[in-house]
């Protein structure tokens, strides 16, 4: 094992790469662990959500908007254009039980870190019907990201369902108008919780639908999905529904598996535990940043700020424990 690094960023999204920007300037050397592109059963990309989205709209600074792969490219870039080292692998555990910690990357050698910032962001949740995941895994028109795979021939001029009721089923389901017949959006209440400029957005689409109060409760479909079949969240009864793809938008999960017994402290819907206004975990020495520790916000504006703060508390803990 090599020497130990003053700072070690676990992530590549925008807490990740705003946190190696500070981090980098502050002269403290920091390496970026940006992960390895995998299936899970959906696309999980370096980089994060950003990376599975199009437009970028509110990210201030950009008064055209930008597409989220080359913001995040620009992060990449700016935090390199620093000195940060970008390592391209995963952290499979790490051992926080004593400082210095250790890491254990997925394929490379244990390295060791005075401090380590937390900032693997989240993953999509998947509804975890059987015909769901089964034709999920097998690129059966079931997915997680119409950004990713909505373009694709087999979904031109059908009719399309998206499950969820938050921006990011408006945004997806947006974005599937431009390709399908139909794009339906089922949702299990009659409300949504999206913002209104994008559920107007959705709903200005001729080709827009709203199923409200139903749930899809099987995928029908042998190679490839045929339709869903409903449940109606208030009297129960059941139908089919015709659509050639089906893109789950239901929320996203917190990456902490690889905390696994490491002693940090998460909250019971499994965000990291943030001690205060601060990004201090209940390991000293170990701060997180972003998605992975935010319920609430879950903005990139937010993760960057995040980031921001991770950094400056990481720097300033260093400087106060004499590590140099
Ligand atoms: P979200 O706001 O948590 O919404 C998840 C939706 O999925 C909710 O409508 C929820 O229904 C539904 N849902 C959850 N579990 C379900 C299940 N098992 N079966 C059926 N439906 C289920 O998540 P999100 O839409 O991914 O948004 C996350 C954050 O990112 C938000 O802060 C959002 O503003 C932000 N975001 C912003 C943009 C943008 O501004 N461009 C784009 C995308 C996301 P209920 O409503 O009934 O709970």
């Amino acid at each position: 094992m090599s020497s130990v690094h003053p700072v070690v960023i676990i992530g590549s999204g925008p807490a990740g790469w705003t946190a190696a920007i500070y981090a980098a300037r502050a002269q403290l050397n920091p390496i970026v662990y940006c992960g390895v592109p995998k299936q899970d059963p959906g696309p999980i990309l370096p980089g994060g959500q950003l990376m599975l989205t199009t437009e970028v709209e509110n990210y201030p600074g950009f008064e055209h908007g930008v597409q989220g792969p080359e913001m995040m490219e620009k992060f990449r870039k700016q935090a390199e254009r620093f000195g940060t080292k970008v390592i391209e692998d995963d952290i499979a555990r790490v051992d926080f039980t004593k400082r210095p910690f250790t890491l254990y990357p997925a394929d490379g050698a244990p390295i060791q870190a005075h401090s380590v910032i937390l900032a693997t962001g989240a993953t999509a949740n998947w509804l975890n019907l059987p015909n769901e995941m089964r034709l999920a895994r097998a690129g059966g028109g079931v997915s997680a990201c119409a950004v990713c795979d909505g373009a694709l021939p087999a979904f031109r001029n059908q009719a399309l369902a998206v499950v969820g009721g938050g921006d990011t089923a408006m945004e997806e389901a947006s974005y599937l108008t431009k390709f399908a017949s139909t794009v339906y959006i089922i949702h299990r209440r009659d409300s949504f919780r999206a913002s209104k400029i994008m559920q107007e957005r959705f709903m200005s689409r001729p080709n827009a639908k709203v199923l409200w109060n139903k749930a899809v409760v099987d995928v029908i479909g042998g190679d490839f999905c045929e339709g869903v079949v409903l449940e109606d969240t208030v009297t129960k009864e059941r139908s089919n529904l015709a659509v050639k793809g089906l893109f789950i938008a239901i929320g996203h999960t917190p990456t902490t598996k690889f905390l696994a017994n490491s002693g940090i402290k998460t909250t019971d819907k499994g965000y990291i535990h943030l001690a205060g206004r601060n990004s201090y975990t209940n390991i000293e020495g170990v701060f997180a940043a972003g998605d992975v520790a935010d319920e609430h916000y879950r903005q990139a504006v937010t993760a960057a700020g995040m980031g921001c703060q991770a950094a400056l508390d990481a720097e300033r803990w260093l400087a106060a424990n004499n590590i140099h």
